[in-house]
């Protein structure tokens, strides 16, 4: 049957943007079959795909793993990303609220000891996206300036409604994000959990300098984490009881960088609060199956996690890594891009590994939001224990990283380590 795209993929995100980008340079299909419908993309597409190599930082930030770096150079995303605008960092440091920041109590995490240049880049969301989608118009991808209004799936072809127009295609890929409209209008079904807790994310500058670490304190009122930014400040991603974080977006810009100061036991000296502050409502979203008829979810559109070890964006690239292999592998022995078969294999991959994350998330923000008593106790000592076993810690930094565990093929390494480490130093803060 005649469509007018092998693949739309709804979303322009970091997620969707990628997955376009790779299908068009992996996934055996011409760059030309392949649609990618965003509502924020421009109908000048050149300058919807700009990268984002100058003003403010984003308040929306992202820790990229080394999976995810190789994916996104698979993708021909990475050299499109505002080099300037990364900033590596070497070291994580996670400790809890009733223990001392520089104590045996605290997990360190070091790039050093793993032999990698770097624990990962924290990078702007909006240039991730830009980069991919620069990638994908790049190879003559098809970018739809509208936002998805109706879909109708059957065993031969999907239908999608949006406002500029109506497009047939023959799988669909819903990276649309925590409110998807691919889910909705299927009605795919999603299990969800309220945190009752608002992430509240800033930029602040720091006395201190952040020295290329990732810091995680852990309060019982939820983890606050600072993240290193390129030009010397942080980004802080700070998770409070609802109530808490209500009353912290209310002080003023002072009085909140002092209630930041104390919260992080002073680790990086006087902060001073630079811009907005944005906070985010928490919940667990996982869906019951990652496909339906001629559909596949990824991303948030499949999964949203708790945002402590900063993995979800890492989570959706692995899916987006993998569809592509499934579909590649596929088309190439004549399968249609939509059909089930293929997509079963996809969901088998992914669901599992993404609904044990999401509960895993779940689980340390249970276990570790514990106040001083012995609960909290407990807690800092399991942080030590983790510590002061150098093989348990190592292998869950080489986890976290993706260079352990099931990682699909086009997210996997093949680049000798010193390679990297000459290109992260000029890439680095
Ligand atoms: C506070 C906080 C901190 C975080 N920190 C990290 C971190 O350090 N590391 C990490 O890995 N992850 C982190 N995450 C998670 C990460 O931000 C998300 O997993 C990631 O942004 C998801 O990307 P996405 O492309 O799936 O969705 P989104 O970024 O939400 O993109 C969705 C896209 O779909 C489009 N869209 C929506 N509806 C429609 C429609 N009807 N039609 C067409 N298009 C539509 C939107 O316009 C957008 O382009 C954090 C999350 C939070 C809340």
């Amino acid at each position: 049957m005649h469509t007018d795209f092998d693949v739309v993929i709804v979303g322009g995100g970091p997620i969707g943007a990628t997955v376009a980008a790779l299908l068009a340079r992996h996934g055996g299909i011409a760059p030309k079959r392949i649609a990618l419908l965003a509502p924020e993309l421009t109908s000048d597409a050149s300058a919807s795909s700009k990268p984002a190599d100058a003003g403010a930082v984003d308040l929306r930030v992202a820790a990229i793993s080394r999976a995810s770096e190789t994916l996104l150079r698979n993708a021909g995303a990475w050299e499109h990303m505002p080099q300037a605008r990364l900033c590596a960092f070497e070291r994580m440091r996670i400790w809890h609220e009733s223990a001392p920041a520089d104590g045996p109590g605290t997990l360190v995490f070091s790039a050093a000891e793993l032999a990698e240049p770097n624990l990962g880049y924290i990078v702007e969301n909006r240039a991730l996206a830009a980069a991919a989608l620069a990638s994908f118009r790049e190879q003559g991808g098809r970018l739809i300036a509208s936002s998805l209004r109706a879909l109708a799936t059957d065993a031969q072809v999907a239908r999608l409604g949006t406002g500029h127009g109506d497009f047939s295609a023959r799988l669909v890929v819903g990276a649309d994000g925590a409110r998807s409209q691919v889910r909705a209008l299927l009605a795919l079904p999603v299990r969800e959990h309220d945190y009752r807790q608002n992430a509240i994310v800033a930029n602040i500058a720091t006395a201190r300098p952040h020295q290329h670490t990732a810091w995680q304190r852990f309060l019982a009122t939820g983890p606050l984490a600072f993240l290193p930014l390129f030009d010397g400040s942080c980004s802080i991603v700070w998770s409070a009881d609802k109530e808490f974080a209500e009353q912290l977006m209310a002080l003023a810009p002072p009085e909140f960088a002092q209630r930041l100061q104390a919260a992080s036991d002073g680790v990086l000296g006087a902060m001073e609060l630079r811009g907005e502050r944005l906070a985010v409502p928490l919940r667990r979203a996982t869906t019951v199956t990652l496909i339906g008829k001629r559909v596949a979810l990824m991303g948030d559109a499949a999964h949203v996690i708790h945002p402590l070890a900063g993995q979800g964006v890492n989570l959706g690239f692995m899916d987006a890594a993998a569809l592509c292999g499934v579909l590649s592998a596929g088309i190439a022995e004549g399968e249609d891009p939509g059909a089930a078969r293929l997509l079963t294999r996809y969901e088998q991959q992914r669901l599992t590994h993404d609904t044990l994350m999401s509960w895993t998330m779940s689980g340390f923000s249970e276990v570790f939001a514990r106040g001083p008593g012995p609960a909290g106790w407990i807690a800092a000592r399991l942080l030590g224990l983790a510590n002061a076993n150098a093989l348990m810690r190592r292998s869950f930094a080489r986890r976290a990283l993706g260079l352990a565990g099931e990682v699909p093929a086009l997210a996997r390494r093949v680049r000798a380590p010193a390679q990297d480490s000459s290109l992260t130093k000029e890439a680095a803060c």
